[in-house]
């Protein structure tokens, strides 16, 4: 387990994790946890799984550390008044990871995608206030859009369609950025925000939607993997290890600007499909070709210069076909109840 060293700043002394249930924010409440801190996670399960909740509740540590609360983050905080004095008081930081993220599944629920980034992270700041705990908003490679330069720095303000199908997540994840940049300017606070690029791993949805889950699901099926349009778009995959420790590194930073987190090692679609065909010979899968979805950005790729400097030690350090093994290893073991 990665050990995270405070950079300066405000080490983690607790947390509430929104989307706690979800992929990232399960694994993100897990290493809060193995520290022996005080998780609040609070999830609607909209998207994340109830398992990942059942998960962390037998972790050694999580006896008296763990609260799960099961709300709308959208909706007022009401919640926060059971949130017991010991646990109030040792609460430094707020990482708001409530969204669906998955093109189809935020597609459905656009409109909750929209609250959740916007309204439901101003309930996160305005209640970080009165404890004086530090935000840190899950922003995401989306807010590139359809890139025009790459790799991506935190400087290239994007490319996105404000009026299709994909700006309910990446409108609403930009609105999020400058409702952290207003907060931090007008009230004087540190809140801060980080750009993900698509990562992986267990407790990923397996019926999320994403494409490394649907080719590793696929694959376990010895289904042929869909491929959309002619598979040459690119896209960085970053193992969830990798990039929780980078969030603790942000986070314990004094950074309030944002900070691109990913691999920067590029793949093709059709380059994942033979990853995924090298590590399972036996299964001889196929490619199905499909449509490709509206505004599908052609190329992603962190530019992780700013990472690596104010973040160090911090680089990814998984390799694509190591953290495949690993999330087809979980995905097998789900397999009994999917
Ligand atoms: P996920 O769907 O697995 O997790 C999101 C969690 O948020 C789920 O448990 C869901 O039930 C919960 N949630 C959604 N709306 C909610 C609401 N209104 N109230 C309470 N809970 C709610 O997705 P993930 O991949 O873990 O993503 C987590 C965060 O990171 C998201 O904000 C996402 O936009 C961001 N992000 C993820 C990636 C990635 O590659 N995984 C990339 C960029 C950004
Ligand atoms: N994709 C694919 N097959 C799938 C799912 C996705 O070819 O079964 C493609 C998708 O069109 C996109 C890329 O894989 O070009 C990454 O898609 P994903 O939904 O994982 O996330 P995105 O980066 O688009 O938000």
């Amino acid at each position: 387990m990665t050990q995270h060293k405070a950079i300066s700043g405000t080490p983690i002394t607790g947390a509430i994790v929104t989307g706690g249930a979800g992929f990232i924010g399960s694994h993100l409440c897990e290493s809060l946890l193995r520290k022996g801190l005080p998780v609040v996670l609070v999830d609607n399960f909209c998207t994340g799984l109830r398992d990942n909740a059942e998960t962390l509740k037998q972790h050694a540590k999580a006896k008296s550390n763990l609260h799960v609360v099961e709300a709308d983050v959208i909706e007022p905080w009401s919640w926060v008044d059971k949130i017991s004095p010991g646990i109030r008081s040792k609460i430094s930081h707020v990482f708001h990871f409530a969204s669906p993220a998955s093109p189809p599944l935020y597609q459905d629920m656009a409109f909750a995608t929209l609250w959740v980034n916007t309204t439901g992270l101003n309930h996160a700041l305005e209640f970080a206030d009165t404890i004086k705990a530090r935000v840190v908003f899950a922003s995401t490679s989306e807010i590139y859009g359809d890139p025009e330069i790459s790799p991506q720095p935190e400087s290239f303000w994007g490319n996105v369609n404000s009026f299709g199908v994909r700006s309910c997540y990446d409108e609403a994840k930009r609105f999020g950025e400058a409702l952290i940049f207003t907060h931090n300017w007008k009230k004087k606070t540190q809140h801060g925000l980080v750009r993900i690029f698509n990562t992986y791993g267990p407790r990923m949805n397996p019926h999320d939607g994403r494409v490394v889950v649907n080719f590793l699901m696929q694959a376990l099926r010895s289904e042929p993997l869909t491929v959309f349009g002619d598979g040459s778009q690119t896209r960085s995959f970053c193992y969830i290890d990798d990039l929780v420790d980078g969030i603790w590194r942000y986070a314990e930073s004094e950074l309030t600007t944002p900070v691109n987190l990913g691999n920067d090692r590029e793949f093709s679609i059709l380059e994942l499909v033979e990853t995924v065909k090298k590590m399972l010979p036996e299964k001889k899968l196929k490619v199905e070709f499909q449509d490709l979805p509206k505004d599908d950005p052609k190329q992603r790729r962190p530019d992780l210069q700013l990472a690596k400097k104010e973040l160090a030690p911090w680089q990814p350090s998984i390799q694509l076909a190591d953290g495949l093994k690993l999330m087809y290893a979980w995905l097998e073991q789900q397999h009994e109840s999917i």
